[in-house]
């Protein structure tokens, strides 16, 4: 059952004409698993269809903002009486005071919160503000965690403890890497040995509290309970990246999930409900130090932009709202689905007498192709790449739209039916059956 992808394969090899490898973001480019990206031209629910006139259930979510679905009728017709207002202000609103609420109600470790436009800005900015708050010039990452793409966080440490940061990517200064100091995540030592030789000189330790960027992986039990310990003794702030787990771990993120009390957390993806939007916040003390309450300067033409705010607003509100009488709410009932998917496919795996692991959080999901526990960076590396290809094709051809990558993480709707669900169980057996017969 090929999968016709002509026309998208002409509209690929066109968008290089004019684009670098012809995405604006690398993944979508299918560089890991090969072959064509489906060209999308429309989305509704929980399915989305390519111009060749082929239907996916999408378990993408556009890497994670559309948690209520695409096109979800109240988010589009909150929008479409928004634009007729005007697009852009650039003056304040009533919006953005609602969109920081909701989140502050949520996540009320966020006092204050500042809108910008994507989850690099937030994170580039929570750094920006923990160096000046701290009068400190060091970062500490962590191995396999992506943070957005600016210059103080696209670096990764060779393998070992703790090293000083080497770059990423040609571009990044060796005099911006060198503050950065990656150690492999989940390992505790690590990080109290880096404190104990730096950790006077260390402004902020900022951490996934749950991996998406490294396929999914949790924190061990009692990790992040440590490292809040570690900082607080040492006068480093912690940053809890949630612009991914951010209302999926839990609906308080992984913040609620594990009880753990960040100095400052970054957000983006839903709370912009699939439009350009990422926020940053915390304690009242360190956020006042952001101007114009204070010197610390950061700023944005769009920010706060009113069509992102409203789709954001509509996006939390659905998300936030009071279940039913006796019902659980919205984020646990995704989890429950989540795990009826997994549970379904788990049964597929051991049928097909293959051994792999699948993780979950919330309505994040993710497998590995790798027997052992999967902890960090380097233990989901030894994931099976081979067999994630296969696995992934399968799927694609049978309607089932997975991230192009062992190293993403799936995710769920509330706009997924029981019938995608089993959907993709059945397309899994097929999937997983021809991995079996390749490994043999
Ligand atoms: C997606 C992501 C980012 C970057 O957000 P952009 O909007 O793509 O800039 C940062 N941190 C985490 C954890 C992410 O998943």
């Amino acid at each position: 059952m090929a999968l016709n992808l002509e026309k998208s394969a002409a509209a690929f090899a066109e968008a290089k004409q004019y684009i670098p490898g012809g995405v604006n973001s690398p993944v979508r480019s299918f560089r890991n698993v090969g072959g064509t990206p489906p060209f999308i031209t429309k989305a509704k629910g929980s399915r989305i269809y390519d111009i060749d006139g082929n239907e996916y259930i999408d378990y993408i979510g556009s890497w994670g903002p559309m948690i209520v679905g695409h096109a979800n009728d109240e988010v589009v017709a909150a929008l479409k009486e928004a634009v007729d207002r005007g697009t852009s202000y650039g003056a304040p609103t009533l919006l953005e005071t609602e969109l920081a609420k909701l989140i502050n109600q949520i996540m009320p470790s966020m006092e204050l919160i500042r809108m910008v436009n994507s989850g690099t800005e937030a994170t580039m900015s929570a750094l920006r503000l923990a160096r000046g708050y701290t009068g400190r010039d060091k970062i500490v990452k962590f191995e396999g965690c992506y943070h957005g793409h600016h210059d103080s966080l696209l670096v990764k440490a060779g393998s070992g403890a703790a090293t000083f940061g080497v770059p990423d990517s040609p571009g990044v200064p060796s005099s911006i890497a060198n503050n950065t100091l990656t150690i492999p995540y989940n390992d505790i030592d690590a990080a109290e040995k880096i404190f104990s030789e730096v950790g006077s000189e260390i402004a902020a330790v900022i951490i996934e509290p749950v991996a998406g960027n490294m396929g999914l992986v949790l924190p061990r039990q009692g990790y992040l309970r440590k490292l809040r310990e570690i900082t607080t003794k040492y006068g480093a702030l912690l940053i809890f990246d949630e612009v991914m787990c951010g209302f999926r771990a839990a609906l308080g993120g992984a913040q609620a999930a594990y009880g753990i009390t960040p100095d400052l957390t970054c957000l983006g993806k839903i709370i912009g409900g699939g439009l350009p939007v990422g926020a940053y916040g915390g304690r009242r003390d360190i956020m006042e130090q952001i101007s114009p309450a204070g010197p610390i300067y950061q700023a944005g033409t769009l920010s706060g932009n009113p069509l992102a705010m409203t789709a954001g607003i509509a996006t939390m509100k659905i998300i936030s709202r009071e279940p039913e009488y006796k019902q659980p709410d919205y984020s646990r009932r995704l989890t429950i689905k989540t795990k009826q998917l997994t549970t379904g496919m788990e049964e597929m795996v051991k049928k097909a007498g293959l051994k792999l692991q699948f993780h979950q959080a919330g309505s994040m999901f993710g497998l590995f192709f790798n027997e052992n526990e999967v902890y960090d960076y380097a233990t989901s590396a030894q994931s099976d790449q081979e067999a994630y290809k296969i696995y992934f094709h399968s799927m694609l051809e049978q309607g089932i739209y997975l991230a192009p990558s062992q190293f993403e993480t799936a995710f769920m709707s509330g706009a997924h039916t029981e019938e995608d669900i089993q959907k993709t169980i059945v397309a899994s057996e097929v999937a997983f059956a021809k991995v079996a017969a390749w490994k043999k």
